[in-house]
């Protein structure tokens, strides 16, 4: 008979502590909180793209609204969903600084939302 010795070695304590940010649920820009498509374009049935159907969204806080899209979630004349928000028309934001490059517009003149600040408009001071 073979006895397994199982030494107990004393736990060290490695947990890497998550820095888990508070997420706040939010209504679907991109739907207006009806988790359908908003333009019907597969099926007026067809679910939101954004939120999956749900009518709501998470959002890693403290977040503000979308200065790209200005809330509404959507790509400014197209039917896209937003780029820098994704279509939920909030951003998380992080900075304190009014941008530089886009003077917190969160806007490009190139692309669809501002690279430095990822379209929040605000950058780390
Ligand atoms: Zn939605
Ligand atoms: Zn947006
Ligand atoms: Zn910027």
């Amino acid at each position: 008979m073979v006895k397994v010795a199982r030494k107990r070695v004393g736990k060290v304590r490695k947990e890497k502590i998550k820095v888990s940010r508070p997420m706040a649920e939010v209504k679907c820009a991109y739907c207006k909180g009806t988790g359908k498509d908003p333009w019907g374009v597969m099926s007026v049935l067809a679910d939101c793209q954004v939120c999956r159907g749900k009518g709501t969204v998470k959002i890693a806080e403290p977040f503000e609204k979308c200065p790209v899209c200005h809330g509404t979630g959507v790509q400014y004349n197209t039917r896209l969903n937003c780029l820098a928000c994704g279509g939920k028309g909030v951003l998380t934001v992080e900075g304190t600084e009014v941008c530089p490059v886009c003077k917190g517009t969160g806007k490009d003149d190139f692309r669809l939302y501002c690279p430095k600040c990822k379209g929040t408009g605000k950058v780390k001071a």
